[in-house]
């Protein structure tokens, strides 16, 4: 292996973390917006000398934990949804049967594309109803996973302003 190769390689590492990075730091975030919630609610609150710990203040901080947990199981698991599922039309149009008018051809995917359809030249695929490209998890929102998309949002707003 030359030294060249060896740099190549490396550079594709690199170039592939950097992709993931936005992954990577939205979790980071998650991740530690949960672990402070958990620090503040376990460790800070009972310490507070002049706040009188009532058995009702214990049940709601537990709750407020529980719900806590609850957000960031589906923000987790809503992410992962999005992630695992792609917006590409690929395999999705099999043939030309049912083209009609507004069909257009994609040169890059060499498939023919329905109406409200785009091509994405930063996933490399045509997305049906393609929305944005999300730079976040580095992955357009389209038709398929939209509703994955909109409840992960759903439950990180709710999540980061029930911890505020
Ligand atoms: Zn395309
Ligand atoms: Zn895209």
């Amino acid at each position: 292996m030359t030294w060249f190769s060896f740099a190549g390689r490396v550079w594709d590492r690199v170039e592939k973390t950097c992709l993931h990075l936005p992954i990577v730091l939205n979790t980071v975030l998650v991740f530690s917006i949960t672990a402070e919630v958990s620090y503040l609610v376990l460790v800070e609150a009972p310490l507070q000398p002049d706040q009188k710990k009532t058995q009702w203040s214990t049940v709601w901080k537990t709750l407020h934990l529980l719900v806590q947990y609850f957000m960031f199981g589906n923000i987790i698991w809503n992410a992962s949804l999005f992630l695992k599922t792609s917006p590409s039309i690929q395999g999705v149009f099999l043939g030309s049967e049912g083209m009609a008018q507004g069909w257009r051809f994609c040169y890059t995917c060499e498939t023919h594309t329905p109406p409200r359809c785009s091509h994405c030249y930063d996933c490399k695929v045509c997305v049906l109803r393609r929305d944005h490209h999300c730079v976040f998890f580095g992955q357009c929102v389209g038709f398929r996973n939209y509703r994955y998309f909109l409840s992960c949002l759903l439950f990180m707003w709710t999540g980061s302003s029930s911890s505020s």
